[in-house]
């Protein structure tokens, strides 16, 4: 019985149907028009489909940011719906390669919920082994058609490659991974030379996913797209590099 009330909702949200007081779809509630007394209107999803391009999916990923610039989130798959939905299995349609900065909450920028992405981060966004064998799972295994490296304003792994100091630990693995970064971004134009490193680093972190022979060949027969995204702290939106 639950899964045919999930295949039910599944019906209704593709079909853009508006519910109301369903209690399963989530819930997107105008604080003016509850004071106002009005019904809660629950808005439907436009959602993800694995039949989608890889092209459709990016479009619908950017709508998601989109909707969290403008702090209208509509929180989609967070709810204890989804999370029975793929209790059994995950099949995310996008793979993204993040830096770990606590300032870059992912699903949050992306307004998207369980299930929904399939995350790798560390510290500067870096394509070291691990994170490309992670990647090459997302992607061929897991069926993610979109690949996105996010790298982000005021990135203090980038700030360190720049800063060029001894650190402590294994930290400097990190810097070592973006040194070439530093000689490819373009001294030409007149953005401010950090931005273009942290740019060059996301092209950089691309060029080692593409040098991976399982993503190059899901790139050349259309099943995938590695994308760079670059994250503004300070208004939320993610600029599209690539
Ligand atoms: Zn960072």
């Amino acid at each position: 019985m639950k899964n045919d009330s999930i295949i039910a909702r599944r019906k209704l949200l593709k079909l853009g149907v508006v519910a109301l007081g369903t209690g399963v779809a989530s819930k997107v509630i105008d604080s003016s028009t509850k004071k106002a007394g009005a019904k809660e209107t629950i808005i439907a999803l436009q959602e993800l489909d694995e039949n989608s391009t890889p092209e459709e999916i990016l479009e619908e990923l950017i709508k998601g940011n989109k909707r969290f610039v403008k702090n209208r989130p509509e929180a989609p798959n967070q709810d204890y719906v989804r999370l029975k939905e793929v209790s059994g299995g995950q099949k995310p349609l996008v793979s993204i390669l993040s830096c770990a900065d606590s300032r870059v909450p992912v699903e949050i920028v992306f307004d998207r919920g369980i299930g929904d992405l399939f995350v790798v981060r560390d510290a500067g966004n870096i394509a070291t082994p691990e994170e490309i064998g992670s990647l090459e799972y997302g992607t061929a295994i897991l069926g993610s058609k979109v690949l996105m490296v996010l790298g982000h304003e005021s990135c203090g792994a980038v700030k360190a490659a720049l800063d060029n100091k001894p650190l402590p630990g294994q930290i400097g693995s990190i810097v070592a991974a973006i040194q070439p970064a530093i000689d490819r971004a373009n001294q030409d134009d007149s953005e401010e030379f950090y931005i273009k490193t942290i740019k060059a680093n996301v092209l950089l972190q691309i060029e080692r996913l593409n040098a991976s022979p399982l993503l190059y060949n899901l790139v050349r027969e259309g099943k995938l797209k590695i994308v760079g995204g670059y994250y503004n702290l300070r208004t939320g939106k993610v600029d599209i590099l690539t």
